[in-house]
């Protein structure tokens, strides 16, 4: 059964159209017995030489002059067909080359540079067979302590051996030179969790609603096998029902996934899997040396590894053996890469799933409109926990109307209940998350007079102030100036800030709390390694008030003490111009109210808004998702948005706006002339941040039903616009597939 042919058909290491096919190259006899399916190898190409990866073989070469293989850059194989497969399904889906979808599935220290990162190497320690038998050779103390030593630890690295038994270096030498140990070079796994110790009891018993989901799931993969949308409210305990699941798939010997927002993989999270599932899990997150990364990753793909936990790109995890895969919080925005291969985590895990024949459950509290869709539509089964754990009471909203406020004299950022409330909590030594989805100090500045509001000359995007340097930033792109004093209109010196940024947010609460312990959880706060964790450990030991934050601070945490949210503008989500803005701040609102009440201590949130009658607010109010789903679903239908069809967008930037516009316009008319009638064509027209980093935007986007029929002739119609040399260099297209940003 000779699976490797003599020709190798490799994807070398170049993402440009033109290169993006297999190339066929002979395997030398000596790398014969190496070079597989999913090598990484490093080949002739051109005048050049590059690193490529071999995706299959073939009998006869294409051509006539073929070249070698040069050498196997990775000894270890972190692809398989499936795997390649798969990046050849991410490729076709997102139009993308075949090489960055196939990158993509290579950890950030592996990139296909010509060299991986090595692996770390220890000198360690074994016994000898000498040390069977009895052995007559004088030893003394030091000595016969290090061989009792590694009867315990056999193999050990010598610096452990020296630092527990006290002995000197010599001592080993002296055993080494009397056959009774030897040392030899070993790779070590850099684990980051290594040698702690994670101790969190499993529930002693599922709730009725937890053991009735694991029924239904189970029910599901012995029948028809399709997608799980596991709808259970915050509290409700899904994340025992997914170690539940993970536990019976390591049973039955298979592998599993767990994919979470990266802002959620907190130590919390981390401690709960590796209590309870110990050395078997690896946890990728961003904190990660590429070496921990890397290690990680081969030990996935030797089978080392059963369980991993991680990001968006862990959906890649070479698990060659897999049976479950887990997207917790399926809405989250994040899963979707905005760099290419612009895939989206859950479709992707969904694809791999069904060619794997494994398990696929989506969790959420608030399921994206698609995927709550297609469970109503029956393509996904609906897995619902309606309640929280020993029937904990959901927190309750109270909605405030900030026109009353105004009107009734309040100028303060708080309303008269939430100040009320948040002195209340303060005394009884509660604790209070203030959220809003802003970080800085104000908002924007703008004149009273002629209403300019100050903007990034690169980004055309306001500008925020920073209480710590009192200077406008650009959140975009980092440009800073100082506030002026007089208009650049219009020359008024009426010059004002206004809106709330989570800076003044914490300024507000210490002069309503003198005294109170106030944190803030925001990009600017975070950015220094370990500073996310330090704030989190200080809330959950009670020694935090008040912690006020952006979206960090929505998601995934779970705090006993905290019974009061309080929402500072509800309103900001919902003004953006965007499709999915509706959907953005329901999410929000309930994910962060339901931090409240979490233990015993029952939740209150205060939703501080101008437009209390809003559908969106009012069903959040009431933490009612399927009246929002209603609402929300009649209306993408009515406009023909998805789940209703299928969007592309292509972005075009450029320096010059003129030309920028021509070219879109041009390039817009290839497209008009091959997709199918029936799709509807936006654009082109200035994207709503119409500039950043001094590049203009132009965007057109496709609504089409038949994606499949779209995306192909796309695919034409933008190579017949090449061929006549458009868009011209200096402009950069970006086509998204299903994008979700559409700013
Ligand atoms: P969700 O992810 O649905 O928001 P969690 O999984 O965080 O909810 O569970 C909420 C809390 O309930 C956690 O503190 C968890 O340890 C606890 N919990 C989960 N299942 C049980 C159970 N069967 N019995 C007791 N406590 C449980
Ligand atoms: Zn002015
Ligand atoms: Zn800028």
């Amino acid at each position: 059964m000779p699976v490797q042919g003599q020709y190798a058909e490799v994807i070398v290491n170049k993402a440009v159209k033109a290169v993006d096919r297999t190339f066929h190259y002979r395997v030398p006899e000596r790398l014969k017995s190496q070079v597989e399916v999913g090598s990484i190898v490093f080949v002739p190409f051109g005048r050049q030489k590059t690193a490529g990866i071999v995706v299959g073989f073939v009998p006869e070469p294409e051509v006539k002059d073929i070249k070698d293989i040069i050498s196997l850059i990775s000894p270890c194989r972190l692809l398989n067909k499936d795997l390649i497969d798969l990046a050849f399904w991410v490729a076709d889906y997102y139009l993308c080359p075949k090489i960055s979808a196939l990158q993509a599935m290579l950890p950030a220290g592996l990139k296909l540079s010509g060299k991986g990162v090595a692996a770390k190497t220890v000198k360690c320690v074994f016994l000898t067979d000498r040390n069977s038998g009895t052995h007559q050779e004088k030893l003394g103390p030091k000595q016969k302590e290090v061989l009792s030593y590694l009867r315990e630890h056999n193999g050990c690295s010598v610096a452990e051996v020296l630092t527990y038994t006290g002995a000197a270096r010599s001592s080993l030498k002296s055993l080494i030179a009397k056959g009774l140990i030897e040392t030899s070079d070993r790779e070590i796994y850099r684990d980051p969790y290594r040698g702690r110790n994670f101790t969190l009891a499993p529930p002693e018993q599922l709730t009725g609603e937890q053991q009735a989901a694991l029924l239904a799931i189970t029910e599901e993969y012995e029948s028809k096998r399709r997608p799980v949308l596991l709808f259970g409210v915050t509290g409700s305990g899904k994340t025992e029902v997914y170690l539940r699941l993970i536990e019976k798939t390591l049973h039955q010997g298979k592998q599993a996934i767990v994919l979470v927002p990266e802002i959620a993989l907190t130590p919390q999270m981390v401690a709960i899997f590796k209590s309870r599932l110990g050395e078997r899990v690896a946890v990728l997150h961003s904190g990660l040396s590429q070496g921990e990364r890397r290690d990680a990753w081969f030990h996935i793909a030797q089978g080392h590894i059963q369980v991993v936990v991680g990001a968006r790109s862990a959906v890649f995890a070479p698990c060659f053996n897999l049976g479950l895969i887990i997207i917790d919080e399926e809405h989250e925005q994040s899963y979707k890469q905005d760099s290419i291969p612009r895939f989206h985590a859950r479709e992707v895990a969904k694809e791999r799933a069904a060619r794997q024949n494994a398990l696929f459950i989506m969790g959420s509290a608030t399921p994206s409109l698609e995927s709550y869709y297609r469970a109503s539509t029956g393509e996904y089964r609906l897995v619902t926990l309606k309640n929280r754990i020993y029937q904990r009471p959901m927190p309750k909203v109270l909605t405030v109307d900030m026109r009353q406020e105004l009107k009734a004299g309040n100028k303060s950022i708080f309303s008269r209940l939430l100040q009320e409330k948040l002195i209340e909590r303060f005394h009884r030594k509660e604790q209070t998350l203030l959220f809003l989805n802003r970080r800085g100090y104000h908002t924007f500045v703008s004149c009273r007079n002629c209403g300019l509001v100050l903007k990034c000359t690169h980004c055309n995007i306001s500008l925020t102030t920073h209480e710590g340097n009192r200077r406008l930033n650009c959140h975009y792109c980092g440009y800073s100036t100082n506030v002026p004093k007089i208009c650049p209109q219009c020359g008024s010196r009426a010059i004002r800030h206004f809106g709330t940024g989570t800076e003044r947010v914490e300024e507000e609460v210490k002069k309503l709390l003198p005294g109170a312990r106030i944190a803030r959880a925001d990009a600017d706060t975070t950015s220094r390694k370990g500073s996310y964790d330090k704030i989190y450990f200080d809330v959950l030991k009670g020694k935090v008030d008040v912690l006020v934050g952006t979206q960090m601070i929505a998601k995934g945490l779970d705090f006993p003490l905290v019974t009061l949210v309080g929402v500072i503008s509800a309103d900001l989500a919902l003004n953006l111009p965007e499709l999915r803005a509706g959907e953005r701040a329901f999410q929000l609102i309930t994910q962060v109210s339901g931090r409240a009440g979490r233990d015993v201590l029952p939740g209150e949130v205060v939703l501080q808004t101008y437009r209390p009658e809003d559908p969106v607010l009012s069903a959040a109010g009431k933490q009612d998702y399927v009246s929002f789903y209603r609402s929300e679903i009649t209306g993408r239908e009515i406009s023909g948005y998805p789940p209703f069809a299928h969007l592309i967008r292509i972005l075009f930037t450029g320096e010059d706006a003129g030309i920028l516009e021509k070219h879109g316009v041009i390039v817009s008319r290839y497209v008009r002339a091959e997709v199918p009638e029936n799709d509807e064509i936006l654009g082109p027209a200035p994207a709503p941040i119409e500039k950043i980093k001094d590049r203009f935007r132009v965007q057109m986007i496709i609504k089409t039903k038949d994606l499949k029929k779209t995306r192909k002739s796309l695919v034409r119609a933008l190579e017949l616009a090449a061929q006549d040399g458009f868009p011209q260099k200096s402009i950069l297209m970006a086509i998204d597939v299903e994008p979700l940003n559409m700013m």
